[in-house]
């Protein structure tokens, strides 16, 4: 399953989405970005960092799933890790915006669109300042963004409220919970039920 979480700068999908335990058979996608990388962010971790002409070889090449410019710089889904990891049977979690989001949607139908907003406006402006990693400017452009991005909610399947991040997760691992029991996404375990009639 593709699960995609969107939702506007400082909304808290990073935090979230890193609370998603691989053992419970996530698997979260490493984009690639032209952004320059913060002090706390480690490359191959966050992000892959790299440079618009690397950026641009990768997308020339169809390496990449979906890909979007945000606040100047570009951001893309490195294809190969998403494939593998859901022919291993892992839900893969992408935590990107609502262009590449839509873009993935309309390639895959069955991607799970989650959207994950702030309780308010003023807590969103709050967050953002309070992280300290972006200058007032690129704060201001991520504000104003953010109402273009809440725009996009009625393209979203779901809406979870990131009030308190462990309820944020927990909504996150029912919406999960409630699409892998879904009948189309069980067609091996009909199969298999087919099997035992079969055998009686
Ligand atoms: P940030 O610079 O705060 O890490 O990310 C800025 C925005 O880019 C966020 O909304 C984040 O979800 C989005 N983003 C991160 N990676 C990707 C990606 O691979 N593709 C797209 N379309 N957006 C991404």
């Amino acid at each position: 399953m593709l699960l995609i979480i969107s939702g506007p700068s400082g909304s808290g999908k990073g935090t979230v989405t890193k609370k998603l335990l691989p053992s419970q058979g996530y698997a979260l996608s490493i984009s690639m970005t032209t952004r320059q990388k913060r002090p706390e962010e480690r490359n191959g971790t966050d992000y892959f960092f790299c440079t618009p002409e690397e950026f641009h070889t990768v997308r020339d090449a169809d390496g990449l799933l979906e890909h979007a410019t945000f606040s100047g710089n570009y951001y893309g889904t490195p294809v190969s890790y998403v494939n593998q990891q859901i022919n291993e049977g892992r839900t893969v979690v992408l935590e990107i915006d609502v262009i590449g989001a839509l873009q993935v949607k309309s390639k895959y139908p069955e991607a799970v669109l989650v959207f994950l907003m702030p309780p308010t406006f003023r807590e969103l402006r709050h967050r953002l300042e309070c992280r300290g990693t972006e200058d007032e400017d690129e704060i201001e452009r991520r504000f104003r963004r953010a109402w273009d991005e809440v725009a996009m909610l009625p393209k979203y399947d779901y809406l979870v409220i990131n009030d308190a991040i462990d309820q944020a997760v927990e909504d996150i691992n029912l919406i999960v919970s409630a699409e892998r029991l879904k009948p189309r996404r069980s067609s091996g375990k009909i199969n298999h039920f087919h099997d035992n009639i079969n055998g009686m």
